[in-house]
């Protein structure tokens, strides 16, 4: 205990008279403490062993001054002041009991034992207990009632042990059990002492802070004596000066100085930290003991039944035990847990992935499934039904998932699933997850259908850890949803944030500035006359390392970083080109160009456009602005505001993959347009879709009402030609036709085909080309 910094610094704030008094107290009570001491071992005594001087007035004032410094600190500090009167008043009736004793000591002989100065002693040992267990239950920290269990086990051990070792034998020799019983409390008082300061402890790890030591060790002080003094009490009553004086002067003097200890000031940390948690164990086994001893009558009544109690103490001690586990069990459950679906949540999820991927390093899939439609389920039927919603589908997804496979909802109308296993179980759970949603639900009363989007991530191809998995599933799924695709597994080139996508980006822009796109054309044919009309502009990007890449994997990511406009620019700047040299060799052909949703809020189109067609001489009429029905419900006020510009300027617009955009059919058709193209699902499902045909059939009656162009794209067969060519479609183009061709290719091949033309009326088909049979 060398921490010069036991005590707080020894003032009274703001009361430098009472500051004065205190050092003065502490001065004296160590000093009459020390020379009393001093005198045991140097001052001989008288035969009876009592001086006056030193065992009457010396001792008195040795052991009553330290009340002094606790009635100080009662005065100073109003927190525990209840506290600390308590334990002054032990010292002033441990004096009571010293006075009395020292009475009878001059004039009875034999001191009786038990006397009326044992009424002193004990009443101090309550009054310090009391004192305690103020202090403990809010100084040292609260006391849980299983700490309290263990003191009384510990407790009550103790008392079984004492009795059976000593009961018998002081019995024998005193003839009286109230001796025994009185003897015996001392000790066993002090154990309480223990007992509590060390239950305090409890909730500070066992670390004694410098009061609870101080306490500590003057009621180890106390036990020393109480004990060695019992086992004397038997023969001889008088307490002769010696040290056994010592060690309640010791302790008295400890605890009148302990108030006065730095509060929270932990003695060396974490050297001095104490394991007791096996004490409540040992007293136990103790306490067993003594009934087994006692099973063979070897210990009296009293010591069995105090051990008896101890162990059931122990008993309840463990039912505690058993049901502050279960309760942090279930409240570690319901941390994990989804209140609405009863599934795991976010962060139970996280946890169960955390030991998968520990578990496994490879073959760990995250599945991420957000479900679409749902937003719409909450704004028009309200929250109840998104919420009897989402239970539905929770049901229908633990139905499906491969058993112990975690499934979660992550937040929302999101979940998550985790499973090891091969790529293909990844892709069948994916698909069972959207089969389940197939059916229609049924919730008070309204069917709703909802449909899902997935992203899949596995380890160790998109990461090595949960966050990597989760990010990298929650991208995926972002894809599937925009591109309505199902399910998708993650592509670094998708991915906002991937290196891969960010070199993209870079190159990208680099093909921008120099141009670098390779445009490939593909020709519209009039099927009335059999010629080429036009030719619609489709773009290719030579990739220095990726080779040549089509539009739909470079296109969706430059629309996401709006990079659109510029490619249209560079689209216009080529193929513009490309038309004009076209022309010059006698070619009458039309150019169609496909624009973005971006292109159509940038105001500095129509400019761009009247200024390329200015700089190559070609007429407004003869270019087609194609733009998808998609693109166009985005910003429909803004959209016409563009169209408008463009068409005013002579230029036509066509509405791209008509047919399977959601917008309603008035709102586009108020726009300024010129032609529809039907989409390519159509013209794929005309032979045996009749819905296919019966769009087509209004389309092209569509078109003959409001005067404007059909063309029907993607005739990959004979008989799709007969067929859009029966409906009375007009314009045709497709891969049965000519597939898209590089600049000198097209050349060759309108040239080639130019007299007469070669697509011959009513399905008679002539010749036609491939881009093998061309190069
Ligand atoms: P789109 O405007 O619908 O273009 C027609 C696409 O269908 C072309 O694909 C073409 O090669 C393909 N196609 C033509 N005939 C057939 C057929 O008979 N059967 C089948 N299965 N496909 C046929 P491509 O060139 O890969 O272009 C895909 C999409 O990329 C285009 O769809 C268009 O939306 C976009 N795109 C192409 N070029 C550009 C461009 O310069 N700018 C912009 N913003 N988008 C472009
Ligand atoms: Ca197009
Ligand atoms: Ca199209």
């Amino acid at each position: 205990m060398g921490n010069p910094r036991v005590f707080s610094r020894l003032a009274v704030q703001g009361r430098p008279g009472l500051t004065t008094v205190l050092r003065l107290a502490v001065a004296l009570a160590l000093g009459t403490n020390l020379l009393y001491g001093a005198s045991v071992f140097f001052v001989g005594r008288p035969p009876g062993g009592y001086a006056t001087l030193w065992d009457g007035w010396l001792y008195h004032v040795a052991t009553t001054l330290p009340a002094a410094l606790v009635a100080i600190r009662a005065i100073a500090d109003r927190r525990w002041r209840h506290a600390w009167v308590l334990v002054a008043f032990g010292i002033l009736l441990n004096t009571v009991g010293n006075l009395v004793y020292t009475y009878h000591d001059q004039n009875l002989s034999p001191i009786p034992f038990p006397a009326p100065a044992d009424i002193g002693y004990l009443g101090s040992y309550l009054a310090f207990a009391a004192a305690l267990v103020i202090l403990t239950h809010g100084r040292i920290g609260a006391v849980s009632k299983a700490v309290r269990l263990d003191g009384l086990v510990i407790g009550l051990s103790a008392a079984a042990v004492a009795v059976a070792l000593w009961f018998d034998g002081v019995l024998r020799q005193t003839g009286s059990s109230a001796t025994v019983l009185v003897g015996l409390a001392y000790p066993l008082f002090d154990v309480v002492f223990v007992v509590i300061v060390v239950s305090g402890l409890a909730p500070a790890r066992f670390r004694p802070d410098w009061l609870a030591t101080l306490f500590m060790l003057g009621a180890g002080a106390f036990i020393v004596g109480d004990i060695v003094y019992f086992n004397r009490v038997t023969t001889d009553t008088s307490r002769s000066s010696s040290w056994l004086e010592l060690t309640w002067t010791v302790g008295i003097l400890l605890f009148g100085l302990a108030p006065w200890a730095r509060e929270n000031a932990r003695a060396h940390r974490g050297e001095v930290s104490l394991n007791l948690a096996a004490v409540p164990l040992v007293s136990a086994m103790m306490a067993l003991g003594v009934v087994a001893a006692g099973v063979s009558g070897q210990v009296p009544l009293l010591a069995s039944w105090l051990a008896i109690a101890a162990v059931a103490a122990a008993l309840a001690r463990v039912a505690l035990t058993v049901r502050e586990l279960r309760r942090a069990n279930e409240a570690f459950r319901q941390a994990r847990t989804d209140d609405l679906t009863k599934l795991l949540n976010r962060r139970g999820f996280a946890e169960e992935l955390d030991s998968m991927v520990a578990r496994s390093a490879t073959d760990v899939f995250v599945l991420m499934v957000d479900l679409d439609g749902f937003k719409e389920v909450n704004d028009s039927l309200g929250h109840h039904v998104g919420d009897l919603l989402l239970v539905v589908v929770a049901e229908r997804f633990a139905r499906t998932v491969p058993k112990g496979a975690p499934l979660a909802r992550l937040g929302g109308d999101e979940f998550g699933i985790a499973l090891i296993g091969q790529r293909a179980l990844a892709d069948d759970t994916a698909s069972a997850l959207l089969a389940t949603l197939d059916n229609p639900i049924s919730l008070d009363g309204v069917t709703i259908r909802v449909g899902a989007s997935i992203g899949i991530a596995g380890t160790p191809e998109h990461g090595t850890g949960r966050g990597e998995l989760l990010r990298r599933a929650d991208v995926a799924m972002y894809d599937a949803k925009s591109n309505h695709l199902g399910s998708a597994w993650y592509e670094a080139a998708k991915d906002p944030n991937s290196r891969e996508r960010l070199a993209l980006i870079g190159d990208l822009r680099a093909a921008i500035d120099d141009r670098a796109f390779e445009m490939h054309y593909q020709p519209t044919v009039d099927v009335l006359t059999g010629r080429v009309v036009g030719m619609e502009a489709l773009i290719r990007w030579n990739h220095p390392s990726r080779g040549m890449l089509l539009p739909e994997e470079f296109i969706p990511l430059a629309e996401r970083v709006g990079l659109t406009p510029a490619i249209t620019r560079a689209v216009l700047d080529l193929s513009v080109a490309h038309l004009a040299d076209t022309r010059a060799r006698g070619h009458d052909l039309r150019l169609s160009v496909n624009i973005s949703a971006h292109d159509l809020v940038d105001d500095e189109l129509a400019r761009y456009v009247r200024s390329t067609l200015d700089a190559y001489q070609v007429p407004a009429n003869i270019l087609t602005l194609e733009i998808t029905e998609t693109a166009l419900s985005i910003d429909t006020v803004r959209a016409e505001r563009t169209l408008n510009a463009l068409r005013s300027q002579g230029i036509r617009i066509s509405i791209d993959d008509f047919g399977v955009g959601y917008s309603s059919m008035s709102q586009l058709l108020n726009l300024p347009v010129d032609e529809l193209k039907l989409d390519r699902s159509f013209i794929e499902g005309l032979g045996s879709d009749i819905r296919a045909q019966a769009i087509l059939c209004a389309t092209v009656q569509l078109g003959r009402t409001l005067g404007l162009d059909i063309v029907a794209e993607g005739v990959e067969t004979e008989n799709a030609l007969a067929e859009v060519t029966s409906q009375g479609v007009d314009l045709v183009q497709g891969f049965y036709l000519c597939h898209p061709l590089p600049a000198g290719a097209f050349e060759r091949f309108v040239t080639e085909n130019k007299p007469g033309g070669v697509f011959a009326i009513d399905g008679a088909v002539g010749p036609r080309a491939s881009p093998e049979a061309i190069h």
